[in-house]
């Protein structure tokens, strides 16, 4: 018998493989969503993340392993009816309804009360923007507003786990920036995961990441380790001296690897009580600046994307 999900877990999938016919579009994913997290799934085209989100949210069967739903099993309508909601990729919505309507239509069948329904309405309406659409028919509305509607309905009542498949995904940039940090504010409150392309995107709103390939987890965790800012920061220096001796010298067993190409120096330390990061940054670049060297930038870490492009391709024999 396997071990039990973990307690903390909003969402937890084990060894969870699911095929399309001939397709291997999960092939033993493992995933572990924290609670009151906001959630990122990253991968390239066909890597799996609309089969899992399609698998937790119940409208797809997995073919092998476990998957757990608030700690409550597999997704179950009379457990889960209006804890788990989703956006969808391409969210179906009533073409003929007014936004109102579509929006009171699913938050009655998410189990809300009349009145509950249109104070949840009009709050929806404000948060995307909409409310002087409200009485316009759905297919009247742009694409980015569809989205919008979309996200919207996600959020209806007060679910547990929300999950938004590339939510903004087409929304113009001041829009996408209030989707993200609306989104960005309801850590704690309830878990959020966000499926997106735009690494950035993933970056700046959720604290917890997986990059997945062909159907695996191949890269998951704190977006603050995934990317390094834990324990790395890099250092460009622009033409000119880099004085590699001394800096490694004033390191105190820190490590300093020397990229010719970038010309980047990446310090890796380990942060110990009385010695942070700031401090092993500051000692190199007093080395670095003695010598004659010339900085041009200093990040903690490497961007989410940098990181993605640096993943190994999985072997040509775990090709599905
Ligand atoms: P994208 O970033 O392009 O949206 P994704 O990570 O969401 O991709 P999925 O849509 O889950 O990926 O697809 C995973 C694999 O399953 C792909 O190889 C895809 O072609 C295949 N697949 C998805 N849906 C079906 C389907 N209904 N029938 C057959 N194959 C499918």
């Amino acid at each position: 018998m396997s071990a039990p999900a973990p307690a903390d877990a909003a969402l937890s999938l084990r060894a969870v493989g699911k095929n399309y016919g001939r397709i291997r579009a999960l092939d033993g994913l493992d995933l572990v969503v924290p609670r009151g997290s906001v959630f990122g799934l990253v991968g390239p085209n066909g890597a799996g993340k609309t089969t899992t989100f399609s698998i937790v949210c119940g409208w797809l069967r997995a073919n092998r392993g476990e998957v757990d739903v608030l700690g409550e099993g597999a997704f179950d309508p009379a457990r889960h009816r209006g804890r788990v909601t989703a956006l969808p990729q391409d969210s179906a919505l009533g073409r003929d309804m007014t936004v109102v309507e579509q929006l009171t239509h699913l938050g009655r069948l998410q189990g809300l009360g009349a009145r509950e329904t249109r104070e949840e309405v009009e709050r929806i309406l404000a948060l995307v923007d909409l409310t002087d659409r409200a009485r316009d028919r759905v297919r009247t509305l742009s694409h980015g507003m569809l989205r919008r509607v979309g996200i919207g309905q996600a959020f209806l009542g007060d679910p547990e786990l929300v999950l938004l498949d590339e939510p903004t995904n087409g929304l113009d940039p001041r829009q996408a920036h209030t989707i993200r940090e609306f989104i960005a504010a309801q850590r704690g409150t309830r878990t959020i995961v966000v499926s997106s392309h735009n690494l950035h995107e993933i970056e700046t709103v959720c604290d917890h990441v997986a990059l997945i390939d062909r159907g695996r987890v191949v890269m998951a965790g704190p977006v603050s380790a995934v990317t390094g800012r834990d324990d790395e920061v890099r250092i460009t220096l622009a033409e000119g001296p880099v004085p590699l001796t001394e800096t490694r010298a004033a390191l105190a067993g820190d490590t300093a690897e020397w990229d010719e190409a970038d010309r980047v120096l990446t310090l890796r330390f380990q942060e110990k009580p009385g010695r942070a990061a700031e401090d092993v940054t500051g000692a190199a670049l007093r080395a670095l600046l003695a010598g004659g060297a010339r900085v041009s930038s200093v990040a903690r870490g490497q961007s989410l994307e940098r990181t993605y492009l640096e993943l190994p391709a999985l072997p040509p024999e775990q090709k599905p």
